[in-house]
């Protein structure tokens, strides 16, 4: 049985689960979205989750017609009836259906859309081996623009790095601010650890503030690293002792060269390694179970 989709409450097969050409998520990318992932009947992290995607809205001045807690229920009661123990949650607020015209007053209100699925998950292989990745030229969106904290339907801008990244034989892309410093990768926020420091791009540059990275911070703390948010350039990545990505799909993964030039030992490092195991261990006890 193919997993049921809810949308705006009512729940349908994945082949009828259909939105109107007209919704503006579709036509203007007017929307918001995140991505949550459950293991074994906990969802990790879900109210943070649901605190960002009412966050994003707001930065968008787009009205959620339900309240968190209300949120919170329709994912958990989606899951429930998809006896999904394990999942991939894409949880999506559009504009909703209005007409061509950019205009979000003549939208009739907000669309919210569940998808929860089987997970895919890396080849293990990655995480054993780590990553090889390139830096991109296309810059990430500047803040004052659209501010990447934002996570919009519109993420064109790194479709266009990954394409980048692709077009190279590479999986994923390092993307810069147009100000030149390290900012996040297209789908996942990067780390890097030199001598005793877990250091990561500050949000104020112009990059998701991940959940997966807020919890490697705390996890990295615990494990007495001097933990910081600082400005990183192209050198800092280029002499790092390990570096690492975070996201909700790829959990930690370990990164050992970047545009060819390798990083560390150019095997996943000591650090990176015990920071992919607390945060597996994180993931086994913290969530919110259905
Ligand atoms: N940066 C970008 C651009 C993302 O799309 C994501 C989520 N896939 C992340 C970082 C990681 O965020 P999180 O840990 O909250 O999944």
């Amino acid at each position: 049985m193919s997993p049921k989709v809810y949308i705006n409450g009512e729940y349908f097969d994945k082949k009828d689960a259909k939105i109107s050409v007209f919704d503006h998520g579709l036509l203007y990318g007017d929307g918001v979205f995140e991505g949550i992932r459950s293991y074994n009947r906990l969802v990790f992290k879900l109210k943070e989750h649901i605190d960002r995607l009412y966050e994003s809205a707001h930065g968008i001045m787009l009205k959620i017609n339900l309240s968190k807690k209300e949120m919170e229920k329709a994912v958990i009661d989606t899951l429930k009836s998809n006896k999904l123990d394990d999942a991939y949650i894409r949880l999506i607020v559009t504009r909703g259906v209005g007409d061509l015209g950019l205009d979000p007053r003549k939208c009739k209100g907000s669309s919210i859309i569940i998808i929860t699925d089987k997970i895919q998950l890396y080849p293990e292989k990655m995480y054993k081996e780590g990553l090889s990745i390139i830096t991109v030229p296309t810059p990430r969106n500047i803040p004052e623009a659209l501010n990447p904290q934002i996570k919009s339907l519109n993420y064109l801008n790194n479709i266009l790095a990954k394409i980048e990244a692709l077009n190279c034989g590479y999986e994923e892309a390092i993307m810069f601010t147009a100000s030149g410093y390290v900012a996040e990768c297209t789908g996942d926020n990067i780390f890097i650890i030199k001598d005793n420091a877990l250091i990561t791009p500050p949000a104020y540059l112009g990059i998701l503030k991940g959940i997966t990275r807020a919890s490697v911070m705390q996890i990295g703390k615990k494990l007495g690293l001097d933990v910081k948010e600082d400005v990183l350039t192209r050198h800092n990545l280029f002499t790092a002792d390990e570096s690492f990505l975070t996201g909700t799909a790829a959990e930690v993964v370990p990164v050992v060269s970047i545009e060819k030039r390798i990083v560390g030992t150019g095997q996943p490092g000591k650090t990176t390694l015990k920071l992919m195991k607390e945060f597996k261990n994180l993931t086994k006890t913290d969530g919110t179970k259905y």
